[in-house]
């Protein structure tokens, strides 16, 4: 049933449920929020995957008002897009050690129009939510928490495998600790060898959890 509301541009429908929501421009809003100044109306893709953020802003005096941009969700070439790039940055997130925002770069270059229909807030939780349902553990705080991971969860220990031999503490009251990470043939290589070398790097150092030194041994 449609209806044309008398002084206002908004057109009344009732949808198959029951519900009223408005068609202005030939797009449909739902009824949002209402203040003492405005009722607002948001696009129903606002809860689809394009996440539309237009909204109707109509005033105590019928005074309709477009805000958030354009709609880009009225052809499929656009929802296909969408829908590829969804794919493409859960495919990234599963086979990458990537952070979420290098992804979302990474992605978006190869589909120009998708981009404008996902949100950068939208993209990192895709990213994160896939990267939970596959076990994959959240940036440790500590390096303390980072060795139990690397003990616990499937797969990082798939990552590392038996290369990581545990983490180490100084004895006493001194703080800090360090991981150790060695590969058997290395160690057969330090059984036999004349000369061993120390080296010592500050730069490459993870900030997140904070590392101060990689020590590296070699032959
Ligand atoms: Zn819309």
């Amino acid at each position: 049933m449609m209806k044309k509301i008398p002084g206002y541009e908004l057109v009344v429908i009732d949808d198959k449920n029951g519900k009223v929501c408005y068609l202005h421009n030939n797009f449909r809003y739902h009824f949002a929020s209402s203040s003492s100044q405005k009722t607002i109306y948001r696009c129903a893709y606002y809860q689809s995957i394009y996440q539309c953020k237009v909204k109707l802003w109509k005033t105590r005096d019928g005074k309709v008002t477009v805000v958030g941009g354009e709609h880009h969700h009225d052809d499929a070439k656009n929802a296909r897009e969408v829908a590829a790039m969804k794919i493409e940055m859960k495919k990234q997130a599963c086979s990458t050690h990537d952070f979420p925002s290098r992804i979302i770069h990474e992605v978006e270059r190869n589909h120009p129009i998708a981009r404008r229909c996902i949100s950068i807030l939208a993209s990192n939780s895709y990213i994160r939510r896939k990267r939970d349902e596959i076990g994959r553990p959240k940036e440790p705080a500590t390096l303390e928490e980072l060795a139990n991971t690397l003990e616990t969860n499937e797969e990082m220990k798939d990552v590392v495998k038996s290369n990581y031999r545990g983490i180490v503490h100084p004895e006493g009251e001194n703080a800090g600790c360090a991981l150790l990470f060695v590969h058997d043939d290395m160690l057969e290589e330090f059984n036999t060898a004349k000369i061993i070398e120390i080296d010592e790097t500050m730069k490459a150092v993870p900030t997140t959890p904070e590392g101060t030194q990689i020590w590296i041994i070699s032959v």
